[in-house]
């Protein structure tokens, strides 16, 4: 017998297409890692915190050096102060530290707001937890339905999950938006839960804004961050969630079981990374740029309809007009004919809005992107 829990989510379809991908050597835009190397420096610090033999379990709540260094980044560019020694935990992935949070501060029934377009684990987070989700569509341009948002709170609403820059349509909230939903959150006592996980991959001088830093926000909202898509490390599972003293001890509480710690060499290595100069943050938006319109362009050639995203490194696009497939069959069909690989639109829609999108990642080496463009010619619908 199983938990009926489970019944209420599938595997995680992005992965599937990874799979799918591989079968048929298709160019795997699906799933948003890079397919270049990480930064020699990082491998380097890696490499050596294990031959210095932090090898064993570091403290629960993460690494003393780690959480000094997240403090000090916190304050400077998130403009949020956390204390080291009560108010950050280290997490296996900031995926970890969404659903330690979710289960720390969600009881059966209580309800978490969640924009659609969505990235496809909060959909699972609020089944395992037992929330309700509210799915709150965001308009054609992608700016808040304030009216959607005013009627999604209620006396059940427990949190709100925010995650700007947004996978999958790339929105980066304003400071105006963030505003708009500090005041309903004070308002109806309502917590937010932020993913943050894209916040240096930014394009045309946006600017990312953490609600975590706005005056009433500072003791309702857990921020989340993580390593694997600034440092290109995805697979070193490495996050963190900041918050207040008492939800961060429930946190704790909650990931200690789960997973007794993340990584201790990839910690350590992690305080190598956390004191990069400024340029390297400089870098890595530019060169996402350059891959965003290379994609872009190819995508638009091809016949799908699509805007640049403002940040992180997906494009959500329109099907060529003409296809008569919705988005699975559709991202099937690219697999095995064109040899492109997406993520069906689905995924990150409760609505049947998602049925005529794909979404391409850009995260890949310039050849990569190259190939996938080339092949995308021979499209035919
Ligand atoms: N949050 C978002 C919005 C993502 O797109 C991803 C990965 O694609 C994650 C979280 C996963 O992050 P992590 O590797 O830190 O678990």
């Amino acid at each position: 017998m199983l938990a009926s829990r489970t019944s209420h989510f599938v595997e995680s379809v992005i992965r599937d297409m990874t799979r799918l991908s591989l079968k048929h050597n298709a160019i795997n835009l699906a799933q948003g890692f890079p397919d270049f190397p990480a930064p020699l420096e990082l491998k380097r610090a890696a490499a050596s915190a294990i031959m210095d033999d932090y090898n064993q379990y570091s403290i629960t709540w993460g690494a003393k050096d780690l959480r000094d260094e997240i403090s000090r980044k916190a304050r400077e560019y998130n403009h949020i102060d956390a204390d080291p020694d009560t108010q950050i935990t280290l997490t296996c992935g900031s995926t970890e530290a969404m659903m330690a949070t979710m289960l720390a501060l969600i009881n059966e029934g209580d309800e978490a707001i969640i924009f659609e377009p969505f990235y496809e684990n909060y959909g699972p987070d609020a089944a395992v937890s037992g929330a309700v989700p509210r799915f709150v569509p965001l308009n054609d341009d992608n700016s808040i339905n304030e009216d959607a948002l005013y009627s999604a709170f209620n006396n059940k609403t427990r949190v709100l999950i925010l995650n700007t820059p947004n996978n999958p349509c790339g929105k980066v909230f304003t400071r105006g938006e963030m505003k708009m939903i500090a005041d309903l959150c004070a308002d109806n006592d309502v917590i937010a839960v932020t993913d943050e996980i894209y916040e240096y991959i930014l394009y045309d001088n946006k600017k990312h804004i953490s609600i975590g830093s706005l005056e009433d926000m500072k003791d309702r909202t857990i921020t989340i961050s993580g390593f694997s898509k600034t440092y290109s490390v995805t697979g070193w599972r490495i996050g963190y969630a900041l918050a207040e003293k008492e939800l961060s001890s429930a946190i704790r509480k909650v990931h200690d079981f789960l997973t007794v710690g993340a990584p201790a060499p990839l910690q350590h290595a992690c305080v190598t990374a956390l004191r990069f100069p400024d340029s390297y943050y400089k870098e890595l938006a530019a060169m996402y740029d350059g891959k965003r319109k290379f994609l872009f362009d190819a995508l638009i050639k091809s016949g799908f309809k699509c805007k640049e995203p403002e940040g992180a490194y997906y494009i959500l696009a329109d099907l060529p007009d003409g296809v008569k497939m919705d988005d699975m069959e559709f991202a099937k069909y690219m697999v095995r004919e064109v040899g492109v690989a997406a993520v069906p639109g689905s995924s990150f829609y409760k609505s049947e809005a998602g049925k005529h999108k794909l979404r391409f990642t850009f995260s890949k080496k310039d050849e990569t992107l190259k190939e996938a463009a080339r092949r995308l010619t021979h499209l035919n619908v």
